[in-house]
């Protein structure tokens, strides 16, 4: 009988090899310049109660609306896989009392999950990188985070990226510009594509962020939004800051977040090398979800990256070479391989002991994993024989040359 081998789910991703390697180079940097900025790491869970993204990221949002991978489970709570971090990181902070270390900066790399239509750079399953302070309402959060955010790009060696920033002013600058675009857009209602026309009633600003041609002449021409002084005061100490930190930016008045939380600052890094799924790094300041959540008033600032769009602009990470091969050219000495391959290893030496197979193959298959050392060892004239041959100039070389004469002399 015929068995059919089933497929992986549309959007989803398997990865081997370079892309697998440009993925770990992705999530090592980040782990490593998250340190820099002293990022705490925290884990979360990947399913949440659907009502953590319902009702932080806004009914209307595509997210929310048409996106999320929603279930019923077995007891019937409404559980959704996490389609972003910041809204489960929030519901930890309140409900596992992370509160008392405010304010906290903290990091966390992982799965998301969209139902949209998949394309290059754009997944069902795809990941995330995320980095969130939560409890200061200072610009320097901000500043600290764009830094964090231009730093990893700078260390990942991806040029030709820009970060564009805007603000969303504060909740009053916020809904006089509100009306003000309900009334530029109403007065061309007819002409804008059937999405905003549905934007219009429910959350004008999005119509500003449309990729579709029809509304671009219109959110083009919308007006910009007038800042009360507070808000001026908050975006001047962002710049000033991000000028103080050395991070370039352009000013970008129409750029928004889908999402209705956010306030103040809001950011993406854009590139042009990735066609339509440009942004590789988006967020901003959302003080305004923790009380959405029940939480108290509680500022807090925030990005995410997406993992795959950033491995798709590294260049191939270039290995070092495998660790040291020890190889048994002989039956009688498969048990020593072993013996010192894994004192190798446990001095913190990577090897690899090649102790199957036809005898006399085993050196040449063991040279085709370009090991940085190889040791074979034999018998001559009925004594052990052993040699290292460095094949690399690499300081694990010397570290294994030292666990090996040490080898030696115990065996001799
Ligand atoms: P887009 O406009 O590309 O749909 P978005 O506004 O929905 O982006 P955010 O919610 O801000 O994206 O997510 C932050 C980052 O996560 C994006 O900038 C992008 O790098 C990445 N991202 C979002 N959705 C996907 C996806 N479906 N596949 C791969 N990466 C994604
Ligand atoms: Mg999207």
């Amino acid at each position: 009988m015929a068995v059919s081998t089933p497929q992986p789910v549309r959007g989803t991703q398997s990865m081997i090899g370079e892309q697998a390697d440009r993925f770990a180079q992705v999530v090592a940097t980040f782990d490593r310049v998250r340190r820099l900025y002293s990022f705490k790491r925290i884990e979360v869970p990947v399913i949440e109660p659907t009502a953590v993204f319902a009702r932080t990221m806004g009914e209307t949002t595509d997210v929310v609306s048409k996106e999320m991978y929603s279930f019923d489970d077995r007891s019937g709570e409404s559980i959704t896989l996490r389609p972003e971090f910041t809204a489960g990181i929030c519901r930890a902070y309140l409900s596992e009392g992370w509160q008392r270390f405010a304010p906290l900066k903290v990091a966390t790399h992982g799965p998301a999950f969209r139902y949209e239509r998949p394309q290059k750079g754009r997944f069902r399953q795809f990941h995330q990188l995320d980095a969130e302070v939560i409890g200061s309402a200072e610009p320097e959060a901000d500043v600290e985070l764009l830094a964090f955010g231009a730093q990893l790009l700078r260390e990942l060696g991806i040029s030709g990226v820009k970060l564009k920033l805007n603000t969303l002013g504060d909740v009053q600058s916020r809904d006089t510009w509100r009306a003000q675009l309900v009334e530029h857009f109403a007065s061309v209602r007819g002409q804008l594509s059937e999405d905003s026309q549905a934007r219009l009633d429910k959350n004008p600003l999005r119509i500003l962020d449309s990729k579709d041609p029809r509304d671009r002449p219109f959110a083009d021409s919308a007006p910009p939004m007038v800042l009360t002084s507070e808000a001026e005061d908050f975006f001047g100490a962002v710049k000033a800051g991000l000028e103080a930190a050395g991070v370039d930016y352009e000013i970008a008045p129409h750029l928004v977040r889908g999402l209705d939380y956010y306030r103040h600052t809001a950011f993406e890094f854009v590139t042009d090398q990735l066609g339509a799924q440009g942004t590789v790094i988006a967020g901003g300041r959302y003080d305004g979800l923790i009380e959405q959540l029940g939480g108290p008033h509680t500022p807090a600032v925030g990005w995410a990256a997406g993992i795959e769009r950033l491995a798709m602009l590294i260049e191939t990470p270039s290995f070092e070479k495998a660790g040291v091969a020890v190889v048994a050219e002989n039956e009688a000495r498969e048990r020593d391989a072993i013996v010192l391959t894994q004192r190798f290893r446990e001095n913190g030496i990577a090897a690899e002991a090649h102790v199957t197979g036809n005898p006399r193959k085993r050196y040449q298959r063991a040279i085709k994993d370009n090991p940085c050392a190889i040791v074979s060892l034999d018998f001559r004239d009925g004594f052990p024989t052993t040699g290292m041959k460095a094949l690399a100039d690499d300081p694990q070389v010397a570290a294994a040359g030292a666990v090996y004469d040490e080898y030696r002399r115990d065996i001799a």
